[in-house]
């Protein structure tokens, strides 16, 4: 049977760079479901025109608490909320001969949107089947189908190759119980049906960018930088990170053509030209082979990835900066040889790291090195080795993150092993409540845990500001991911991309539409070029260094 199904993406509010990127996560699983022969859409709400909907409403943004702040008794964002909500659930049930709907949950502060409009599309059309799918299902998926009617199920592992399975017996729910990775409801407690095997990406549809799937990227109000997955999984088995596998390392690499084709696609439909390499797990000879494929192709792209140190060669970092590669990011967590082995699990040196983020700033590359503050076994002394690992280093950027206990990461099965205590089910439920109230102001992103050994959430928070300040301190930025690095080297803002994501980021905190359109634009502007213009220009001929 073909279905008709919507996806759904509702971020949280207030919108951070991320939420107006195009999602990858709804393109690949609207991929899947029209590989399947399902007819699906893209219902994108994270667009310029939600956030002037929503900063032009009283109250202000700046008038609500900042986190860590004081508790506030007012009614807080919740009637802009909940008129937005109920605009947003009018019109998803004006869509004619919908089957289903399935919303894109990607963490904590997203839940209480998609459960609002949720419950509301119940009370319109109690007959349309509603799914929940994304990350943010796996932190809560148990307690929101235990405590709220808003979903009939939850997608738990690959929101895609579920999605497509579900909509082939969506009207027939007694059948979900054989479909892969759900959370089911059922007398007394949820059912969790097993997980999905490893599949190879060879077989599955890349993502599905296209105007007619995803209509919000026509109008041009979502930045135009698209994130491609090379690859999916990891040979490494990090314990805070979701794609390795402690039990079953793999990484599986899609073929260079394929990857090149969805680039060349996405070119010739909207002329972009920027794009970010999202899975760090890529090998060096995969890498390689994009980079060849690209170029061969005489594809005149821009680009950010992901990588891993140990992944890094001269001759593959010389073939990144030859095909279009501007900014590079490596994921190291800590200067601490001792935390790299026994805490985080990484499998490489920090004599390796040093050396690599040197070699990675002399081919050319914006160099990021991504680290992690704190963990519960960090002390003056893992941070002053993180510390004299930058200054030896001295990468372009060094954003600190804190632990977030990311689902299917070692540390989020196992919490209490690595130093954390996570959310009870109460205190998620009084989160979601706050949410509903506040928006997701005030409110950690991501899978924050509830206490991080001796720290709470907040004294986690100052801790890790601290070190972003002894950091800054010293001349390297804290904050400056690599596709925003990117962003900026396209809006112009090359040598100066602290500034570039200063100033967007403070437009979208405070809730600025008009200055965030302007930068949006300026991008959009420069990242795009007329259509197909793409496939007639020409890069810059091969080195010979790398080949071909
Ligand atoms: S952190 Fe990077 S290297 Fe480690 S498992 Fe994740 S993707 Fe792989």
């Amino acid at each position: 049977m073909r279905t008709r199904s919507i996806l759904v993406y509702l971020p949280a509010y207030p919108f951070t760079f991320m939420n107006l990127m195009p999602n990858r996560s709804l393109a690949s699983a609207a991929a899947c479901l029209i590989g399947a022969g399902h007819f699906t859409r893209i219902q994108d709400y994270g667009t310029l025109e939600t956030l002037e909907q929503l900063a032009s409403s009283p109250p202000s943004l700046r008038r609500l608490p900042t986190f860590p702040g004081r508790r506030r008794n007012g009614p807080g964002l919740r009637p802009t909320l909940e008129a937005f909500h109920r605009q947003v659930s009018r019109e998803l049930a004006a869509f004619p001969r919908t089957d289903f709907i399935a919303f894109y949950i990607e963490d904590r502060p997203a839940l209480a949107g998609a459960v609002q409009v949720s419950k509301r599309l119940r009370e319109i059309k109690p007959d349309l089947k509603l799914v929940g799918f994304g990350p943010g299902t796996r932190l809560c998926g148990g307690t929101l189908l235990k405590t709220a009617t808003a979903f009939d199920c939850l997608c738990l592992h690959d929101g895609g190759r579920a999605l497509a399975q579900l909509a082939d017996r969506i009207h027939a729910p007694q059948t979900w119980g054989t479909i892969p990775g759900l959370l089911i409801p059922a007398p007394g407690h949820p059912q969790t049906t097993p997980g999905p095997d490893t599949h190879s990406l060879v077989l599955l549809p890349g993502a599905d960018y296209g105007p007619a799937t995803y209509p919000a990227l026509r109008s041009r109000t979502k930045l135009m930088l698209f994130t491609i997955e090379d690859s999916h999984g990891c040979d490494f088995t990090c314990h805070g990170c979701p794609r390795g596998s402690a039990r079953r390392p793999f990484v599986q690499t899609r073929p260079s053509a394929a990857v090149a084709d969805e680039v060349w696609r996405i070119g010739k439909e909207y002329g972009a030209r920027a794009f970010h390499f999202c899975n760090a797990g890529s090998p060096a000879a995969q890498v390689k082979a994009v980079a060849c494929e690209l170029m061969a192709r005489h594809l005149t792209v821009w680009y950010s990835r992901a990588w891993h140190v140990r992944h890094t060669s001269p001759a593959a970092l010389r073939a990144l900066t030859a095909s279009g590669c501007r900014a590079v990011s490596f994921r190291i967590d800590t200067g601490s040889q001792r935390l790299l082995d026994d805490y985080y699990g990484r499998g490489f040196g920090v004599t390796e790291t040093e050396s690599v983020l040197r070699a990675s700033k002399a081919a050319g590359l914006f160099t990021v090195a991504r680290f992690t503050y704190p963990c519960p076994e960090d002390d003056t002394h893992t941070r002053e080795e993180t510390l004299r690992l930058l200054e030896r280093a001295r990468p372009h950027s060094a954003p600190v993150a804190v632990p977030e206990l990311l689902p299917g990461s070692a540390w989020d099965a196992h919490p209490e092993n690595f130093g954390f205590r996570p959310h009870t089910e109460r205190q998620l439920g009084a989160l979601l409540r706050r949410l509903q109230r506040d928006g997701a102001r005030g409110v950690p992103r991501g899978f924050m845990p509830r206490r991080i050994g001796v720290w709470t959430a907040v004294q986690a928070i100052r801790e890790n500001a601290s070190l972003r300040r002894t950091i800054e301190e010293r001349g390297i930025p804290s904050t400056l991911p690599e596709d925003v690095a990117l962003m900026a080297k396209f809006a112009g803002y090359d040598g100066r991309e602290v500034a570039f994501a200063d100033m967007l980021g403070a437009r979208l905190r405070n809730g600025d539409a008009a200055g965030a359109a302007a930068f949006v634009e300026g991008f959009n502007d420069a990242a795009c070029v007329p259509a197909r213009e793409l496939a007639l220009r020409r890069l810059a001929p091969l080195r010979a260094a790398v080949g071909n």
